[in-house]
């Protein structure tokens, strides 16, 4: 089932391909000391950071330095068009998200270290760029505007951030009795018809329940970018263990957040904590749909020995003591987040089960 879904999505999208080929033939029995493992990251949240927070477009502070992402082991990063409730009066609007777009090209032009959302190879020593929209409820105001940005790279949309937008009920938002607003739906519709993917990160139960609904009628995975297990630590934002088996059943899947109040329910979290998280989110959705979704950068509390990109390897060497194999540690940090990010709509992302 998903050497499947991973072979259509190198027939889909050739910079998933490249990638796959330039790290993941890795795969095997571990040398003595594993060789290291490409991080694919479903959520850094490095534009908001240049874009609303002034940090300079050198990229030398942070969690995701350019230095740390070499270090960790990068090989792809989602950044998000994040558009905060906070925007204005009547919340975000579109031109913020033209806006935002337009940071994410200047750094990309910035730094050679990333390649272009349009790149279709990977290049050694390179990080792939992929697009997201973390809270996408302008696009009530004019639905058909999201094509510009599927047309330009966008892979993931979330429909709302913190709190309930005019497309969709927020897991944080004030308590409505709908999830998905008919906009909403409109909008999900015509997401996954040309291709690109609802993040549920963020959404209401009731709106993941919607979105699953849409998502199975496509084909297309059900994807929660940066979202944790709910049974391990009691957040709305997290996913309940029946989520999480909706995502399994349609080739999604889960990112890992380390922001530590998700991880473990507290204000402080350990490099062991996350690993629970994990070992209980694979123990549940299958090895095949959890991912990286580390939301650094996002204001997050890290867990300590994951202060910042460069200590991804401490991850994966912790789940590697615990018995974890080193094809399915590879899984995890990457090679899970390429298939959904390759998935392109239509017959080849028709749902086998798996
Ligand atoms: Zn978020």
């Amino acid at each position: 089932m998903w050497a499947r879904r991973l072979l259509r999505s190198l027939r889909a999208a050739p910079i998933v391909a490249a990638l796959i080929a330039a790290h993941g033939d890795s795969r095997g029995e571990p040398a003595p000391a594993d060789p290291p493992f490409m991080v694919v990251d479903l959520h850094v949240d490095l534009p908001w950071q240049v874009h609303f927070k002034g940090r300079s477009a050198a990229l030398t502070e942070g969690h995701a330095t350019l230095a740390g992402l070499v270090a960790g082991g990068y090989g792809g990063i989602v950044f998000p068009i994040y558009l905060p409730d906070s925007a204005h009066k009547d919340g975000s609007h579109i031109e913020d998200a033209d806006a935002v777009f337009a940071t994410i090209e200047s750094l990309i032009a910035q730094h050679p270290l990333f390649l272009p959302l349009t790149a279709r190879a990977a290049e050694p020593g390179r990080i792939a760029s992929f697009l997201s929209i973390e809270g996408g409820g302008a696009f009530a105001a004019d639905i058909p505007q999201i094509d510009r940005f599927i047309a330009r790279g966008l892979r993931l949309v979330s429909p709302c951030h913190g709190k309930n937008s005019p497309l969709s009920s927020s897991a944080t938002g004030a308590r409505v009795d709908h999830g998905l607003t008919p906009l909403g739906k409109e909008f999900c519709e015509r997401v996954y018809a040309h291709g690109a993917l609802v993040d549920v990160s963020h959404v209401s139960d009731a709106a993941f329940a919607d979105i699953a609904a849409i998502a199975r009628a496509h084909g297309a995975p059900v994807v929660a970018t940066h979202s944790n297990a709910r049974a391990v630590a009691k957040q709305p934002r997290n996913l309940t263990d029946d989520q999480l088996r909706v995502i399994r059943d349609t080739g999604g899947v889960a990112g890992i957040n380390l922001h530590a109040p998700f991880v473990n329910g507290s204000n402080e979290a350990t490099v062991a904590d996350v690993v629970a998280q994990v070992e209980h989110m694979v123990a549940v959705a299958g090895i095949d749909h959890v991912a990286v979704g580390s939301d650094f950068d996002g204001g997050i509390k890290v867990p300590e020995g994951l202060e910042d990109a460069a200590a991804l390897p401490r991850l994966a060497a912790a789940l590697r003591a615990r018995g974890m194999s080193y094809d399915h540690v590879l899984q995890i940090f990457s090679l899970n987040a390429l298939r959904v990010l390759g998935w392109r709509g239509g017959k080849q992302g028709a749902p086998d089960g798996g």
